[in-house]
């Protein structure tokens, strides 16, 4: 394993100088609240009023974390947000973002440094202590580090640049700046918006829309955006090589977020009907494991001409459950998540969708839940390939022992999960379904094939 593989996260930031009709740290509230679920262990705010940096932040979900009077001191103009999700040192306060209170930089990072090799060299040679900090905590050591001996912040991050090997799309403030940056693939999305003359940038466009800020355009891979007093500076600073990461597209974004031009909604819904040109069926009705396998389902059904119908009822109240200590608990969530509606399926030949399957702790208890509430067929379809290589780019996956796809083939994934049949969208209905060119897409938890800079990840995964 690298040192702290899997940081899903969110980030969002406001510069709002002229209108301070709703104040940036309380925009951001709301931004982080539309981006919870790219992390939930923890969330944080910092704001200025161009003298004073302040911050907020604590263990556990937006809606727990901030009251009312945190907002009374994260005045000012400038604000940027986090919310956390990793796998490693998962309830550690320190690693809860903002990052660098106390400091003149502050930092909210999405996306995985997987080579700090850099960065920790770095660290040494100047005698910095860098023993207890996370590939975020050495981003921002570094940036700091040239702060301090004078230069601004985006000569800071430039000098820095070079270090960070690996995904990032990140925010920085200071007392009166905010860049945003993002590597030269684009591995994780981040767009910009305007608000009442303001900028607001967010990991996802349905945060933009849900604090009525209108989408500008995206940070291009290897940019650096600058908003100060001077207004916005952008700088190219690496060559653009986009590969957006498969993960964004059939499970990590909203499907109301528009990613690399495509509206997710419709890009899951192309792999339902896709993966029903592919793996037609006689049946009933579709179903989808809900949430994340409704569009597809839909684009199933549709294709198919079946009737689309709800069969699970899930409990809204539960979040993401995907890493536990262990697999008793996992097994249990799926059960308190999800509660069948025997009414429905009784008798029935059921089509039931889902995104994926990763360790496959869901499917067989899906399956066995639809059996026990007396559908008569159940023909499992999964709208993405088989994930047979673990993420490294900063998405939470377990390691390729793990992954069932890496270890069995189909016919006996279908055996385990006791379904009627089990069939995966296949890698080119991915890539039609996404609408983008194969080449920008970073498929490497399907194919094996992870870009450079990925590589010595690779190794200590796989
Ligand atoms: P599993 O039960 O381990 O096979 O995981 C598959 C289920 O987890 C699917 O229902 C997905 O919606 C969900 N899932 C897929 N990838 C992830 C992820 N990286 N983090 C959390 N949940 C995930």
């Amino acid at each position: 394993m690298s040192e702290f593989i899997g940081e899903k996260c969110a980030v969002f930031g406001v510069y709002d100088r002229e209108s301070l009709s709703v104040e940036p740290s309380r925009v951001t509230y709301f931004g982080l609240y539309a981006l919870q679920h790219r992390g939930q262990e923890g969330t944080g705010i910092a704001s200025s009023n161009g003298q004073h940096i302040s911050v907020h932040k604590g263990p556990g979900l937006v809606a727990h974390v901030y009251k009312e009077a945190d907002f009374k001191k994260l005045n000012g103009y400038i604000a940027i947000g986090h919310n956390r999700y990793s796998t490693f040192g998962g309830t550690r306060p320190d690693l809860i973002q903002p990052l660098g209170q106390g400091s003149q930089v502050l930092l909210s990072h999405n996306g995985n440094i997987q080579d700090v090799s850099a960065l920790r060299t770095f660290a040494e040679d100047k005698k910095l202590d860098s023993r207890n900090l996370n590939d975020s905590g050495l981003m921002h050591q570094s940036i700091n580090f040239f702060m301090e001996r004078g230069a601004n912040l985006e000569d800071a991050i430039e000098e820095s640049w070079p270090m960070f090997k690996g995904a990032f799309s990140a925010l920085f403030m200071t007392k009166d700046k905010l860049a945003a940056i993002r590597d030269k693939h684009g591995f994780r999305p981040l767009s910009i918006g305007s608000l009442n003359g303001g900028h607001v940038f967010s990991s996802e466009t349905c945060a933009l829309n849900n604090v009525s800020a209108s989408y500008i355009r995206d940070v291009s891979p290897g940019e650096m955006v600058v908003v100060g007093e001077e207004g916005v500076i952008t700088r190219q600073i690496d060559k653009p090589d986009p590969k957006i990461c498969a993960y964004e597209f059939f499970y990590q974004a909203r499907p109301d977020s528009v990613i690399s031009g495509e509206l997710i909604y419709k890009v899951r819904k192309n792999f339902g009907r896709i993966l029903a040109e592919e793996a037609p069926v006689n049946a009933d009705l579709v179903i989808p494991v809900p949430q994340s396998g409704i569009p597809s389902a839909i684009g199933y059904a549709q294709a198919m001409g079946l009737p689309y119908e709800e069969g699970f009822m899930k409990n809204q109240y539960i979040g993401r459950t995907f890493i536990n200590p262990d697999q008793r608990t996992r097994d249990l969530w799926v059960q308190i998540k999800i509660n069948p509606l025997a009414d429905i399926l009784k008798g029935k030949r059921v089509v039931v969708i889902d995104d994926s399957i990763v360790r496959g702790t869901t499917s067989p208890k899906i399956v066995r839940m639809l059996y026990n509430s007396g559908a008569k067929e159940v023909h499992l379809r999964i709208a993405s390939p088989p994930i047979e290589y673990p993420n490294v780019t900063g998405i939470d996956t377990p390691t390729r022992a793990e992954l069932i796809a890496a270890n069995k083939g189909i016919r006996e994934i279908e055996e385990y999960t006791g379904a009627t049949s089990l069939r995966y969208l296949s890698l080119d209905g991915f890539i039609k379904g996404v609408g983008i060119s194969r080449y920008q897409i970073d498929l490497s938890c399907f194919t094996g094939e992870y870009v450079a800079t990925a590589t010595r990840d690779l190794q200590l995964v796989g």
